[in-house]
Parts: structure tokens; sequence; C-alpha cells
């Protein structure tokens, strides 16, 4: 891990129960965690107060999303876009004319409202299967920002990318749009996530996603300044779990990690956000 302090998010994305939830915050309550690390969670919306109202005060909360400006009338934001789409949940639809919907969405007001300090936006799930372009998920995050929320920026390539040897281009060409809308980084986390990392079981190796890390920090020095890219945490996502966390925290500038299904069993997250070396 680098010199910022310890990152460690948990995305439970579109899963849980009322029940389950209950338990997974009790879980949480009574796990001992590494004081120096920073520990954040995104429930799915409906949750967030249920989450907020029994989980210790020593997590901070995430949402999944947010909308780009301030709320108002957007009924459950249904954004259309004339680009092609890719998502065959979406196609399954079958809506005349329609190429792209965007579903559930709250503002960044009702994210503050109910307690949330981050959220994420441009996860690899709204990129491509929602269909969310690099300039709306960068104007999401200049708004979030705008209000107080922190960002958790996610960018990463698919596999094909990787295989095409294109794995930076996407990564700078995701960090330009970020950085072409953010008034300033210091709210910001980036979370390297390799698409085809995610939710597969296949973990980047230490070195791949050391390597990332790095050419992330020189791009922030290059494009941005020496300050930002030694400030800023980038954390790496992608099949992490209380096995493979340890090793990966060894990285020098891994400074923590963005967790999607190990986060939905507390013990395991505890094992992760405790791998800080
Ligand atoms: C994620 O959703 O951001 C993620 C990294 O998922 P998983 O840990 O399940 O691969």
């Amino acid at each position: 891990a680098g010199s910022g302090k310890f990152f460690v998010g948990g995305n439970w994305k579109c899963n849980g129960t009322k029940e389950s939830i209950s338990k997974l915050v009790s879980d949480l309550n009574s796990a001992t965690l590494e004081p120096d690390v920073d520990v954040v969670v995104a429930p799915p919306f409906v949750y967030i107060d249920q989450v907020k109202n029994s989980l210790t005060d020593r997590i901070e909360i995430a949402a999944q999303n947010s909308w780009i400006g301030k709320g108002g009338a957007f009924t459950g934001e249904i954004r259309l876009l004339n680009t092609g789409c890719i998502c065959n949940e979406v196609a399954n639809l079958k809506i005349p004319n329609i190429q792209h919907v965007h579903f559930s969405v709250c503002s960044v007001e009702q994210l503050k409202d109910i307690g949330c300090k981050w959220v994420v936006l441009g996860h690899s799930e709204r990129r491509h299967v929602i269909g969310e372009d690099d300039v709306f998920i960068g104007k999401k995050a200049a708004y979030a920002l705008s209000q107080g929320l922190g960002v958790i920026a996610c960018i990463g390539e698919l596999l094909n990318e990787r295989e095409e040897g294109k794995t930076n281009d996407v990564c700078f060409r995701q960090m330009k749009a970020f950085a072409d809308a953010v008034p300033s980084w210091d709210n910001v986390v980036i979370a390297y996530e390799p698409v085809w990392a995610i939710g597969t079981g296949k973990v980047a190796t230490p070195q791949q996603a050391q390597d990332v890390h790095v050419a992330v920090r020189d791009w922030l020095e290059k494009n941005v300044s020496t300050e930002v890219a030694s400030k800023t945490r980038i954390i790496y996502g992608g099949s992490v779990n209380g096995s493979n966390s340890a090793e990966l925290a060894k990285q020098e500038d891994i400074d923590g990690f963005l967790v999607g299904g190990a986060s939905l069993k507390g013990p395991e997250f505890a094992t992760i956000i405790n791998s800080v070396t």
C-alpha cells in the first residue's frame, strides 16, 4: 500500500433483503477493524436508510449512483441515448425506439439527506450494461463533488481491450473524462477495476494491478499535478477476497480495494479491510 490512508469500499450492488442486510450490518458492527483504514459500504438505494440507522459510524455510506444535477422532475430517471446498445437485458425489454434506459437514481441532495458521504460513479456495470458514457459520468462526478459528496471514480478495461494492448489507453481516456469535469481531486478515490475481473473470480495479479496503478498515477502527474498524483488514492477492484487481498495490498501503489461479492460477507470483508500493510 502507498502513503495515503488505506480505503476499502464494499459494493453490495443489487443484493440483499431487510433480513440479510440486518445480519451483515450486525457482523460489521461486531468486527474488529484496523483503525487506520477508511471503510465505506454502498448498499442498494432502498436499504440505505436501514443501514445508516443501524451501522456503526465507523463505516461510511456510499450510494451506487447519483443524478447529474439537482433533483426534480425526473420520474424514475429514464434517459434515452442514440448510441448502440450492448445490453441484452435492456434489448430484451423490446421497447420501440429506445436504445438505452437508465433506471432509478437519486439526487445528490437526497443522498446527503439520508447520510451518504460517497457515491460510486463509472462502475463497469453502469458503463457496459446500462451504457453510461464518459462525459455523462464526468458530469455526475462534478455535480456530486460540487455538493460535497466524495466520489469513488471507477475505470477499467474490457478483456478484449487488455488483449489488444489497450489497457492504458482505455484507462487514460476514462481518467481524462473525469479530469475534464471535476473541479478538484480532493474528494476523489480512483478505483481501477478491470472489467474481466469483476464478479468473475479472476483477480488481476498483484503485478498487473500495480502496473496499471503506476500508469494512472503517472497520468495524473503529467495531466493534473504532482500533488494530486501523490495524494490521490488508487484502489483495486475485481474479485478481491479474503485470500488474495493481503498479496495485493503489499503493492506500493494499491491504496485499498473496491469489493463486490466478498463485501456481502461481514467477516470476509473485515479480513480484506485488515489486510492493509
Ligand atoms: C465491484 O462490483 O466493484 C467488484 C469489484 O465486484 P467483485 O468484487 O464481485 O468482483
